[in-house]
């Protein structure tokens, strides 16, 4: 799910590199035709799917023309349908916010192993999701780099033996600005982050630190640990991916050259490691590794997300739902940079507080987050 995005083209990139281990039944994308019909032509799916319903003539069409014989389906219920299909042994799930979360559903419920990179899932219903996979024996493996190194520090250790996560954050493009400097930031200087290559709202969300706020929560709901226990530390270079430390006071952490690549293919044929040919970090040229504080005063939605787990319920879920408004405003240069967070805070003390949802409240509740937020600028 989301082939043709960030996640997407690299999942590919490790499918095209083992052709005896992996292949694809079905790619499921939001409306990037072009690039779907490339990735039919090269992958030869059982099923080709795309989210955007006026987009399905064209891409019928396109298909058509490269003969391709498999069968082709629009529309978002679709995605949640065909992710269920016998054939289908694990499902990446690797979707932008909110709209990933049904199919993710349905994968589970189906029994899939889910290969997780789009954490708005956890983020906004992580009780219900968790509930659901130990119900139905489905494994949840973190495609988030930072959550896959956390997974790979726990192999062969116990979790009740986790004293704290140590999650790393990049810090973003503005890891050194003054407030003021911050203020006057655009979406195109937000884009430009330091190490990593990855698709536009969640490098927004990177260089806002919501994305480690939403990485907090996803730690709390992949591991069984309280986000009191999950300490982020800022970390420039990007090699320490994120570490565990233990109840006798041992750290675990994994590192490695910024690359996705790694983590997709280690969710992806855990619990063996294949051999590869991707870069491999040079500690030498790196020199040194630094670690500081995340500076909240900046960075306020890491606060924010903090709050939204602390209130529990459906908080995470109008965190998302307000940000999802806030972050796409700002690339379209209808909000300021640091609006976004006045935005997202207003948002969750108007929204109605569900301490238990169920998941039609946690439709309900994103319907009227959003809502909310689009009256907050
Ligand atoms: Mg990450």
């Amino acid at each position: 799910m989301g082939s043709t995005g960030s996640i997407g083209t690299q999942t590919l990139d490790v499918v095209r590199a083992y052709p005896d281990r992996y292949g694809v039944y079905a790619l499921c994308a939001n409306r990037s035709i072009d690039k779907l019909v490339e990735q039919a032509r090269e992958f030869h799916p059982e099923v080709v799917c795309i989210a955007d319903e006026r987009c399905y003539e064209e891409l019928k069409a396109q298909l058509e023309a490269i003969r391709f014989e498999g069968k082709i389906w629009a529309g978002s219920d679709s995605i949640a349908e065909v992710v269920t299909m016998p054939s289908i042994n694990v499902v990446v799930a690797a979707m932008v916010g909110y709209a990933g979360l049904k199919p993710t559903i349905e994968a589970i419920k189906a029994g899939k192993t889910i290969a997780l990179a789009n954490k708005e899932t956890l983020v906004v219903a992580g009780e219900i999701i968790c509930d659901l996979a130990i119900q139905h024996h489905t494994p949840i493996l973190p495609v988030d780099s930072e959550h896959s190194a956390i997974f790979q520090s726990l192999v062969g250790e116990d979790q009740s033996e986790i004293e704290k996560i140590l999650l790393t954050a990049s810090g973003g493009p503005f890891r050194t600005f003054s407030l003021d400097q911050m203020r006057t930031v655009t979406a195109a200087d937000a884009l430009k982050h330091p190490n990593w290559d990855m698709g536009a709202k969640i490098t927004i969300d990177s260089a806002s630190m919501m994305n480690k706020g939403f990485e907090v929560i996803e730690a709390k709901w992949l591991f069984g640990v309280p986000v009191e226990k999950i300490q982020v530390l800022v970390h420039p270079q990007s090699i320490v991916h994120s570490a565990v430390q233990f109840t006798d006071g041992a750290i675990k952490a994994q590192l490695g050259a910024p690359d996705m690549r790694l983590p997709i293919q280690y969710a992806l044929s855990f619990p063996e490691r294949l051999k590869s040919d991707f870069p491999r970090a040079d500690l030498f040229s790196l020199g040194a590794l630094t670690f500081e504080e995340p500076d909240l005063a900046r960075f306020p939605n890491l606060a924010l997300a903090y709050e939204a787990m602390r209130r529990g319920g459906n908080m995470p879920c109008v965190l998302n739902a307000a940000n999802e408004v806030a972050n796409l405003a700002f690339r379209e240069g209808r909000c300021g940079f640091l609006q976004m967070s006045d935005i997202i805070e207003k948002t969750m003390n108007q929204a109605a507080f569900i301490p238990k949802p169920s998941y039609e409240d946690y439709v309900a509740t994103d319907t009227e987050a959003r809502r909310l937020a689009q009256n907050n600028f």
